[in-house]
């Protein structure tokens, strides 16, 4: 029997839980968790991504603020309103939405995050603590991959996991959660990338597959062992004349061949992209109950 692993319903639970925490803090007298995201331009994935995010901070009674900025805004003014935001004590998370425009460094603004607001968990500071099993803001489509494994009690000690790219938002940390020593770690893992050569062949020993690779249903039936776990964290707009807004969201997995063969996997759209928004809420309630006096 394949489960199919909703994203619906475990992030609905994920932030039922945080909404009667924060009804909790709201009663005693307290402010509201506040996050703070930054957008550079119009990308139109990026603009439905911060909306979401908007809406589902709402949803949980946090507040949220919304910087939008021009897309040829210098790196200066970037980095300025960052700073802002670091010194603002009513803010508890900053975010700036990826990809930013070519002529801003992306390291910089990363850098430009004060770790104790960094809910996305891309500064050097928060990646290193991830490295060393320390407490820190887990990056949130990772993050979200573990609440979901949680929620559907999925076995990895022992496991074999194949992760499909090396991303520092997906694959890499993903690979560093999956091996690390704690409940929903002790995988041994596997990390591909586009130098590996034999992917199928590896794919077809993993227990968990993890496919973050960008490459609408790159994952084949044949490329998955019977009983095996998928994640797929795919999405790629692919251009679709009979669809409404012209486009349709894809996996990186076949998932109408390889469904059949797995005992669990993650639909797209509905599986890891609702649990993305539960990992970047769980950590901006994380980073108010730290940065509280
Ligand atoms: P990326 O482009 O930064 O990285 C892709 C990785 O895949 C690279 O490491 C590359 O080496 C590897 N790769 C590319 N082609 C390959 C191939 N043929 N074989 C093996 N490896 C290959 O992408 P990313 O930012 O990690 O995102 C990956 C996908 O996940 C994208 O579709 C993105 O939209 C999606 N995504 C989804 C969520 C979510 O919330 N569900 C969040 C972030 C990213």
């Amino acid at each position: 029997m394949m489960v199919l692993l909703d994203g619906k319903k475990a992030s609905a639970a994920v932030k039922e839980a945080l909404q009667v925490q924060t009804q909790a803090l709201t009663a005693a007298g307290k402010r509201a968790p506040h996050l703070a995201a930054i957008l550079v331009g119009n990308n139109g994935a990026s603009e439905t991504y911060v909306a979401s995010k908007v809406k589902n901070c709402e949803e949980v009674g946090f507040r949220s603020t919304l910087i939008r900025l021009e897309s040829d805004v210098a790196e200066s003014v970037l980095l300025e309103a960052i700073e802002k935001l670091n010194q603002d004590p009513e803010v508890d998370g900053i975010l700036v939405q990826l990809p930013i425009p070519k002529h801003i460094s992306e390291q910089k603004v990363i850098e430009a995050i004060h770790p104790a607001k960094d809910v996305d968990g891309f500064h050097p500071s928060s990646v290193g603590k991830l490295v060393q099993g320390l407490p820190t803001f887990i990056p949130a489509t990772p993050y979200g991959i573990m609440l979901m494994l949680e929620h559907f009690d999925i076995e990895t000690r022992g496991k074999h996991a194949v992760v499909i790219g090396r991303s520092n938002i997906v694959g890499r940390p993903m690979s560093i959660l999956l091996s690390s020593n704690q409940k929903r770690g002790n995988c041994t893992v596997t990390i591909c990338h586009s130098h590996t050569p034999n992917l199928k062949e590896i794919c077809l020993q993993g227990d968990i597959i993890v496919a973050a690779l960008g490459r609408p249903e790159f994952v084949k039936a044949d490329m998955v062992k019977v009983g095996a776990v998928v994640i797929d964290v795919g999405i790629t707009r692919v251009d679709d004349a009979t669809a409404k807004k012209g486009f349709r969201i894809k996996g990186d997995v076949a998932f109408s061949e390889v469904a059949p063969k797995t005992s669990a996997i993650t639909p797209v759209p509905g599986g890891v992209g609702l649990m993305t928004i539960a990992g970047l809420l769980k950590n901006t309630l994380q980073a108010y109950l730290q940065n509280q006096p």
